[in-house]
């Protein structure tokens, strides 16, 4: 008795993935150290608000949508090792259009082996 709470563990991005995938020219990021293809954008002095919905029979708060207000990007890094993305100039990334270009300019460098069709 008394382990109130929940973990708040729902990380559930998977189906953006998977809604990407046919579709034309969408470049993705990869962990230089890694190899995971997701990104995250980390902000700081975020206000964020999120709807109650209600209590249900357990007395745990039911959560709607939540909103974010304001905030300043504080870096972009790999979602899975925590590895900050730097630009070419070794900068760490902070505006969305910083990244973009970046995620951009790296075609053509990452290690893809051209597979020899027979
Ligand atoms: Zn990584």
């Amino acid at each position: 008795m008394g382990k109130g709470g929940s973990d708040g563990n729902e990380g559930d991005t998977g189906s953006l993935e998977e809604m990407m995938e046919g579709t034309m020219s969408i470049k993705k990021f990869k962990c230089p150290k890694c190899g995971c293809r997701r990104a995250e954008e980390v902000m700081v002095n975020v206000t964020e608000s999120i709807v109650i919905e209600g209590i249900d029979e357990d007395g745990y708060v039911i959560y709607g949508n939540s909103l974010s207000d304001g905030g300043v990007i504080d870096r972009y890094q790999c979602q899975k090792c925590g590895e900050v993305i730097l630009d070419e100039q070794g900068r760490q990334i902070a505006s969305s259009e910083h990244f973009a270009n970046h995620i951009s300019s790296m075609k053509g460098k990452t290690n893809i082996q051209k597979r020899v069709k027979k």
